[in-house]
């Protein structure tokens, strides 16, 4: 990433949400359930599966985590009626972890539960460190009853390779994604390589323990080594699947579906996509370039964005 993307980077949180918005909409499906059903039908049809999320986090209001219960609900409706080959994702802060573990865990059965009497996969995202913990925890406490749970792990967090260990030994579905949130060093691994080589040895782990990979990169160097490490084992479409975000690299996108790689697009949807949106700019090396066009072009009246945003 050049000077000046890191600069604009660093100043995002400056710039008006109204760009931000109209920068970051190829993120986000649109704000309602609708536009994540037209989103996933088109991607299905061109043969990639999708994760539903609700947008939304660091939840403090009792209400707000249930309106999210409830719209989870409605997705998972959604996903049966409509036909559409696709599964949620769900994060746990807004579904109350910060106010009562308790009350997260209820709230992550009732969106289980439902998902599970209809057959489907329910993915528990991870968040920062501080909710490291009680994420896994409420993952060990609600899998061994509910069977329908997954975790994700970060590639760039120390612990990772003993969170694996800890895993059941059967039945256990990981996302391995390299981690989005600043950790500090003591907790995290820096070195852009170093990540890289984490991530191959979780990958490598999880395949030699039996845990079902979804490995989630757009990073073609993992990519590679992780279609590698699939070919070694002669690993069939039951045991990994490819993810990637809603907005990124269609192109690689496209060619690991040609070539018969089972994959999963993210698709975030819903009102609450600011946080979001901050964080897939900040790792768009192209960053600079896209807000420069789009305050230029919102300050020569053009800045009209898609959803109104
Ligand atoms: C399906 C999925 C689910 C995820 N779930 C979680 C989660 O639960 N918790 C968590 O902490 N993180 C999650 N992440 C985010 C992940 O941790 C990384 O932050 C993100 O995927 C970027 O890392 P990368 O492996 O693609 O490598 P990078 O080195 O960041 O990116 C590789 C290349 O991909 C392209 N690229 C990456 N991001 C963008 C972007 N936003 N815009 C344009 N181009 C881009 C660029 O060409 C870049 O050079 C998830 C990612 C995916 C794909």
């Amino acid at each position: 990433m050049s000077l000046f993307s890191r600069t604009v980077v660093t100043t995002l949180p400056l710039v008006p949400k109204a760009v931000v918005g109209k920068v970051a909409s190829r993120y986000v499906a649109g704000e309602t359930l609708d536009d994540a059903v037209a989103t996933i039908r088109r991607l299905n049809g061109e043969g990639a599966m999708a994760t539903i999320d609700v947008l939304g986090e660091e939840v403090t209001d009792r209400g707000k985590a249930e309106a999210a219960v409830a719209e989870y609900l409605r997705a998972i409706d959604a996903i049966v009626e409509q036909r559409l080959d696709a599964n949620v994702s769900i994060k746990l802060t807004l579904l109350g972890l910060k106010i009562d573990p308790d009350f997260c865990r209820a709230n992550v059965e009732r969106i289980a539960g439902a998902a599970r009497e209809r057959d489907l996969f329910v993915r528990i995202d991870m968040e920062d460190r501080t909710t490291t913990d009680a994420t896994l925890a409420i993952y060990h406490q609600l899998q061994p009853r509910l069977g329908n749970l997954g975790v994700v792990l970060q590639a760039y967090m120390r612990r990772t390779l003993a969170d694996l260990a800890a895993l059941p030994a059967e039945g256990a579905n990981v996302r391995l994604c390299k981690g989005i949130y600043i950790e500090p060093r003591q907790a995290a691994w820096k070195g852009y390589e170093t990540v890289r080589l984490n991530f191959v040895a979780a990958l490598r782990k999880m395949i030699r323990q039996g845990t079902y990979a979804a490995v989630a990169t757009h990073d073609e160097y993992l990519v590679c080594a992780a279609l590698d490490l699939v070919d070694q084992h002669r690993l069939g479409g039951d045991r990994y699947e490819m993810q990637m975000l809603l907005g990124v690299d269609d192109e690689m996108r496209r060619i690991l579906i040609a070539q018969g790689h089972r994959m999963r697009v993210y698709v975030p949807y819903g009102r609450d996509w600011y946080p979001y949106s901050i964080r897939r700019l900040r790792e768009n090396p192209e960053i600079a370039r896209h807000v420069m066009r789009a305050t230029l072009g919102r300050a020569f009246g053009n800045g009209a964005s898609r959803n109104g945003r």
